[in-house]
């Protein structure tokens, strides 16, 4: 199947592209992204086929509807990276935790954050791509903190892939930074810079414009690639979870075939949920996807008033920091789904120009009849990570979003699926906040006082960072990036 362009085709690019050109070369005509040319249907007759399968089995045919140009032999080993995950068998499981209410757990891959289910497997594809091509490719990553750990897991001692990776020096949890500056691979470089998020984000982005560094590039035979989650390669395996969820809830006598559940996604950047529109159209029973987000509230603000506005520029600092957005690149693929390639170059164009779109009254109710959203506060998310912990369930503060829109927004008895996005490890001083009160704890007293209120050991591998030795110990200004960098190639 070939990759089409959601704001259409300026010509200077063609019509479409294959799997491979899509993923090397990510963003397409008129600064827009690939979408496949059409969806595989799947409907019952593809979930009653599945219903004993594997997760690997799953995904291997969906995949394989896709026909995608990776060879079989590549797409097996990309699918046996789940092996590592905590449970080689069911690499996502779904818990109960009360009447008609599920949370499936994307977090238990090497780097206990959901990043890991799509960049595992998308890792090995595009370092098999550069190989087969005999091209070398650098890959600049910016990180709030669960893309970076994820991004330099997948890719280390890749051959033909070199990363970048930039992380603000203060602007992570001291579990995220240790899990970045302590990887040790000859491919990686991790540097933090002073500053926050935005200006990790800017650095990369001047540097991206920056023709010395171009010059300097190809001179060296480097070609540019992009590991975020705008990449396809990237959505299509987060197309397969959803698809097992609701597998797994007929596996659990929850629900029986064609029966319809709530997806309730915590979502910044769209991809997860994404993947569950995909899911949808190609055919799984759902009644709504909900989009459960922080007081970054852009996504709730678009779905209840079709407006997309971001003039006031105003991004908050949160408790669920991985959901800190203000343009969330992935709504762009909805745009076009829904109402084709032209008003959607519109409608990001007024983006663009005037940070702000607003969608007509049809356009709005298209989307209503799919999506509903609600935001949550830190506090309130607090209270959530206490009454579940209370029930009996431990979760992370971006999980805890959802049970807002779950109070607020669904119909209590039709069965939800809540998606779980990390480890409680990964934020543990917000977490034993709202357990105990405890204030302003650093990272490894949080696990401990956390380990002891919930009975749960710290996982070994999370516990081994904090005396592990540091690799990567530049912090450094923004200006001086392309400097630092030059002296990594
Ligand atoms: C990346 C991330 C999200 C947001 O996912 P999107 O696909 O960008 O919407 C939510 N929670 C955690 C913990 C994440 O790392």
């Amino acid at each position: 199947m070939n990759f089409i362009q959601t704001r259409g085709c300026d010509n200077t690019k063609p019509k479409s592209v294959t799997f491979s050109e899509a993923i090397l070369s990510p963003i397409a005509s008129f600064g827009g992204l690939y979408v496949p040319e059409n969806l595989p249907q799947l409907g019952e007759e593809f979930l009653t086929k599945h219903i004993n399968s594997s997760y690997k089995e799953l995904a291997s045919d969906m995949l394989s509807k896709f026909e995608i140009d990776i060879d079989d032999n590549v797409i097996v080993e990309a699918l046996a990276l789940y092996d590592n995950f905590d449970d080689a068998t069911n690499p996502v499981p779904v818990v109960k935790v009360k009447e008609n209410l599920y949370v499936s757990e994307l977090y238990h891959g090497p780097t206990r954050a959901f990043k890991d289910m799509a960049l595992q497997p998308f890792g090995k594809i595009l370092s098999s791509l550069a190989q087969k091509r005999e091209e070398n490719y650098l890959i600049l990553a910016a990180t709030s903190g669960d893309t970076g750990p994820a991004a330099l897991e997948t890719f280390k001692n890749q051959k033909n892939i070199q990363v970048v990776c930039m992380y603000p020096a203060n602007g992570t949890s001291d579990v995220q930074r240790l899990q970045m500056v302590t990887e040790d691979a000859s491919n990686l470089k991790v540097i933090g810079i002073k500053g926050n998020f935005d200006d990790a984000q800017s650095a990369l982005k001047n540097l991206l414009a920056s023709e010395s560094f171009k010059d300097t590039l190809k001179a060296k035979h480097i070609s540019l690639s992009a590991a975020n989650s705008v990449n396809f390669g990237r959505i299509i395996f987060q197309i397969v979870y959803h698809i097992h969820n609701y597998l797994e809830l007929i596996r659990q006598d929850a629900i029986v075939m064609g029966e319809k559940v709530y997806l309730n996604v915590p979502s910044g950047n769209f991809g997860n949920v994404l993947g569950g529109f995909y899911a949808q159209m190609m055919g799984l029973p759902v009644e709504k996807l909900i989009i459960s987000s922080n007081e970054n509230n852009i996504l709730t603000r678009l779905i209840q008033t079709g407006i997309y506005d971001i003039r006031d520029g105003d991004l908050k600092l949160t408790t669920s920091p991985a959901m800190d957005i203000l343009k969330s690149s992935n709504v762009e693929r909805v745009l076009y789904e829904l109402y084709g390639g032209e008003r959607t170059r519109e409608l990001m164009e007024d983006l663009d120009k005037n940070n702000i779109y607003t969608l007509t009254a049809d356009e709005l109710s298209k989307l209503q009849e799919i999506f509903i959203a609600d935001y949550c506060s830190d506090e309130e998310g607090k209270e959530y990570i206490k009454s579940a912990f209370a029930d009996g369930y431990l979760m992370d503060p971006h999980t805890a979003t959802c049970f807002k829109a779950y109070e607020t927004k669904t119909n209590q008895n039709i069965k939800s699926i809540i998606y779980s996005t990390a480890e409680w490890t990964k934020f543990s001083p917000v977490i034993a906040n709202a357990l105990t009160g405890e204030e302003n704890a650093k990272d490894l007293q949080a696990l401990e006082t956390i380990s002891k209120e919930a009975k749960v050991e710290i996982p070994t591998m999370i516990k081994g960072l904090f005396t592990k030795e540091i690799i990567h110990d530049s912090v450094i200004e923004k200006e001086d990036i392309e400097k630092e960098i030059l002296k990594f190639l």
